[in-house]
């Protein structure tokens, strides 16, 4: 055995860890905070060209052809993704609109157009400094694209109008079924560091981990974690790689080697920014829930209904799973994370450094769920363009609809400008932790299988 030894740092508690070739289809997870550090994923290049040349075949019919009809008393209507934003446009609601259109229809696009891009070009051996920008747009938007989210919009409507009018299927929900189940592959077949390392490699950039130690170096006390930032050390944000910090700066402002990003040992105003979105988030969450998100309109009289009202409706139908979907997209998740995030904040600013590895759990979790939330949008979208059965019966949006979706969008960004590397930086080097079950600290990294 001749393994080459790599050395990282963990993310998000910028431990050094050293590690020899990881095996395909497993992962590399930080031993300190628990956090997916690295994975290597077998014929990667072939199965994400594959899937993204199929996205994008299926991404105009799932997005133009009519989702589902809906027939009551001799009365169709039926709509496609498209139509969904264009109501709230037309009903001047041009905040959710713009969510809308950018998380279910544009970013889609971008995402499969930039993969397919860069596989292909990466099959062709046709290796640029260009590949390496569109992969960082790839990094810095994938979240933000919500099909997934958007066909759990079409389950929940299809089981709220299951007893007013009989649903036909339509050929554009199959496809975009298909182009979610695509972008879910996409996701996880995704090599990110094989990709980098390749363009990089090959477009003439400096290889990873040029200039570093081959192994994680031993401080003076050697069963202690040693971080990243305390070896003159820092890791790119977005390509995660690690490099020299710049000589007699603590803060260095030059772009990564790798990717062209610039980087930082931690995010700048990390705390402010995101107790400036916490903030926003909390204020606008009262009107989100005090105010009406939808306006039902039966025999020409409207009737408004708030998130409260929609979820008790599943109940007092009995859809009890539904119900406790709604519940937990449109109440419980944002108000967990504006929660979680104070407890975040409030360990770091005061350095309260116990539980840290669960409070790193709380982290990946609050990351994870935040986009859910927008469930409840997708619903009302749909509900809009399906039941628009004249003077008989509509539905329409209502004004907590734009606070509820700046309330998700914060709390997102809230997320992603909170730096939880500075939770783990009151851990002094020769402190092991005060938690009551202290977790294994050690430089050295550990597999697990995928
Ligand atoms: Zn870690
Ligand atoms: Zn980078």
């Amino acid at each position: 055995m001749h393994d080459q030894i790599h050395t990282t740092a963990c993310p998000e508690c910028d431990l050094l860890l050293s590690f020899s070739e990881t095996l395909a289809n497993h992962s590399l997870c930080c031993p300190r905070c628990g956090c997916q550090v690295h994975k290597r994923i077998s014929d990667w290049l072939e199965k994400t060209l594959v899937l993204s040349a199929t996205g994008l075949l299926l991404y105009l019919p799932a997005l133009l052809l009519p989702l589902m009809t809906l027939e009551t008393l001799g009365m169709t209507d039926s709509g496609n993704v498209l139509d969904t934003i264009l109501v709230f446009y037309k009903n001047g609601y041009f905040v959710v609109a713009l969510v809308v259109l950018v998380s279910a229809v544009f970013l889609p696009l971008l995402l499969l157009s930039l993969i397919f891009t860069i596989t292909l070009s990466l099959t062709l051996h046709r290796y640029s400094a260009f590949l390496l920008k569109l992969f960082r747009l790839y990094i810095f938007l994938e979240e933000w694209a919500m099909v997934e989210i958007y066909l759990l919009g079409i389950m929940v409507t299809i089981m709220k109008m299951r007893h007013t009018a009989e649903i036909h299927f339509n050929p554009g929900f199959f496809c975009f079924t298909a182009l979610v189940l695509i972008s879910m592959g996409i996701s996880t077949f995704l090599d990110k560091e094989q990709i980098w390392s390749t363009i990089a490699t090959k477009g003439g950039k400096r290889p990873s981990g040029d200039g570093l130690p081959t192994a994680a170096p031993e401080n003076e006390h050697a069963a202690q974690p040693q971080t990243a930032l305390r070896s003159g050390l820092v890791l790119c944000h977005t390509c995660r790689q690690l490099q020299p910090l710049q000589p007699g700066t603590a803060e260095p402002s030059v772009p990564c080697t790798r990717c062209g990003s610039l980087i930082h040992s931690r995010k700048p105003e990390s705390i402010s920014q995101t107790s400036a979105l916490i903030l926003t988030s909390a204020f606008l969450l009262i009107p989100a829930n005090i105010l009406p998100i939808m306006q039902v309109q039966f025999m020409g009289v409207p009737e408004y209904s708030t998130i409260v009202d929609g979820i008790r409706f599943f109940f007092q139908d009995g859809a009890y799973l539904i119900g406790l979907i709604i519940l937990t997209a449109s109440v419980l998740v944002p108000i967990f994370k504006i929660f979680g995030l104070v407890i975040l904040l409030y360990t770091t600013r005061f350095q309260r450094n116990f539980y840290l590895r669960e409070k790193a759990v709380l982290f990946r979790f609050i990351s994870f769920i935040g986009r859910w939330s927008m469930l409840d949008i997708f619903v009302i979208a749909l509900l809009t363009v399906l039941v628009n059965f004249g003077f008989f019966t509509s539905i329409h949006a209502a004004p907590a609809a734009t606070y509820f979706c700046i309330v998700v969008t914060s709390t997102m960004f809230a997320a992603t400008t909170f730096d939880p590397r500075l939770m783990w930086d009151s851990c002094r080097p020769d402190e092991r932790s005060t938690d009551p079950a202290p977790p294994r600290v050690s430089p050295s990294s550990s597999i697990d299988p995928l």
